[in-house]
């Protein structure tokens, strides 16, 4: 059985938390898409630790965490990640890498810094890991896979060719210094012996694990509106979002995903550039980043302030549909208890007419929310374990939501720890 744990909105919606919490009860743990450009922070008996690379399972001894093919892997970040996990004394997780996961080169975080540099004040707002270049590279067919590190006739003339290349744009358009192929060569070969005993042909791995009635987690990384197909192009990232690439990025049959967790925040954040229609500013917006997540509302990985705004039901509608929801594990609803009152978007006005069906990027950057204010409830809700125990203004307010975006809020996230969770019975589960 396979289970997905996918975001509904911009990312950092709490998904580390809900695959760590699933965790418990799956066999294998698999990251399908994306790179270190984002982080999961999860809180357990460990600790609190901000993950990258790393499966959001490696805390369970029972575990195996998977870098499936789908995933940009930057092989130095990745042990560097497993040390200072094993520093805290998280037992060594069980590893395997994909043969057919591609290599994030030295080269592509170069030139992500130099293309956002040569954009300016047009730039996407990357975190400059080297994610937009190599998947560019990696559907021009220029890129490297794992297996690749093994063969070293291939690799040698592979390198030679793509340097030729990267140096003319190094050299003409950005004006920076040129790559050494012997250098990089021998940069790959550290590559290869840290990742060598690791390496496994995953999809043979996961068919054998179906066989054998295994449950298998796919974590995703940032949510819908990120996803370079149906997000907001073009300030998305360069691999699908989408629980359904999940198939592709770990290999599994489509059919074999039965559960799709998409997390949803019980408010907005979002990083980066791009069209963000609830968004607030200001002094509110400070509060809510101030009171929000489990210690302010900044990138794991980049200690950015995120951008703040009001739940937005027209995004989470969509975010939820293209997902595939089968449950919605509502988040971080405890931040709020301190508003007398919460706004929530529950449409766009968009040339004159009110939508909430979300859009294109054109209509998108036009679109003005149309705000309804809900009434708070003023109160602590962390600590709480059964639904009915909840204030009724907040149940209240989950309940709208859940009418609103149309897809059932089985779970509630009332703190950053694992056991901080309420199940419910949602009238929408047939
Ligand atoms: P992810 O990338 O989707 O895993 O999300 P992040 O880890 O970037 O952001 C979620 C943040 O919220 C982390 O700091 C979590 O520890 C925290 N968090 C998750 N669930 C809850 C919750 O229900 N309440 C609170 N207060 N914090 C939460």
């Amino acid at each position: 059985m396979v289970k997905a744990v996918v975001g509904a909105n911009w990312g950092d919606e709490g998904k580390g938390k809900i695959t760590d919490m699933l965790a418990e009860k799956a066999d294998i743990i698999i990251r399908f898409q994306g790179g270190a450009n984002a982080g999961h922070t999860i809180v357990n008996d460990f600790g609190k630790f901000a993950l990258h690379t790393l499966p959001s399972g490696v805390f369970y001894s029972h575990t195996t965490s998977i870098i499936g093919n789908g995933v940009a892997l930057n092989i130095p970040l990745l042990f560097q990640e497993i040390q200072s996990v094993t520093d805290r004394n998280v037992p060594m997780p069980k590893l395997l890498v994909s043969d057919r996961a591609q290599i994030v080169m030295p080269y592509h975080i170069l030139f992500d810094q130099y293309e956002e540099e040569r954009l300016g004040g047009k730039s996407f707002g990357s975190t400059k890991s080297g994610i937009a270049p190599f998947y560019s590279d990696k559907y021009a067919k220029i890129g490297f896979q794992v297996s690749e590190l093994f063969e070293e006739e291939r690799l040698r003339e592979k390198v030679a060719r793509v340097v030729e290349t990267k140096n003319v744009l190094l050299e003409h358009l950005y004006h920076k210094p040129l790559i050494h192929e012997e250098e990089l060569l021998e940069e790959l070969h550290g590559y290869r012996d840290m990742v060598a005993p690791y390496v496994c042909d995953v999809s043979a791995y996961l068919a054998q694990a179906l066989k054998e009635d295994k449950t298998i987690l796919l974590e995703g990384q940032l949510g819908t509106l990120k996803d370079p197909d149906h997000g907001i192009y073009p300030m998305v990232t360069s691999s699908s979002t989408l629980a359904a690439y999940g198939a592709i990025g770990a290999g599994l049959p489509p059919y074999e995903i039965k559960e799709i967790y998409t997390v949803c925040k019980a408010y907005s954040s979002a990083v980066g550039a791009g069209a963000f229609v609830s968004e607030i500013f200001g002094e509110e917006a400070e509060e809510l980043r101030r009171r929000g997540g489990d210690g302010g509302e900044y990138g794991a990985t980049t200690g950015r302030p995120r951008r703040m705004g009001w739940f937005d039901c027209v995004a989470s509608k969509y975010g939820c549909r293209l997902q595939g929801a089968t449950d919605v594990a509502f988040t971080v609803l405890d931040v709020l208890g301190y508003l007398d009152e919460i706004p929530v978007c529950v449409g766009y006005e968009i040339d004159g007419e009110v939508t909430t069906d979300f859009p294109v990027t054109a209509k998108l950057e036009k679109a003005k929310p149309v705000l309804k204010t809900l009434p708070g409830w003023k109160s602590e809700i962390r600590g709480i374990k059964k639904y009915e125990d909840l204030p009724e203004n907040c149940r209240k307010y989950v309940e709208f939501i859940e009418g609103q975006i149309g897809y059932p809020i089985t779970m509630i996230s009332n703190g950053p720890s694992r056991g901080d969770i309420i199940y419910r019975e949602s009238p929408l589960r047939k």
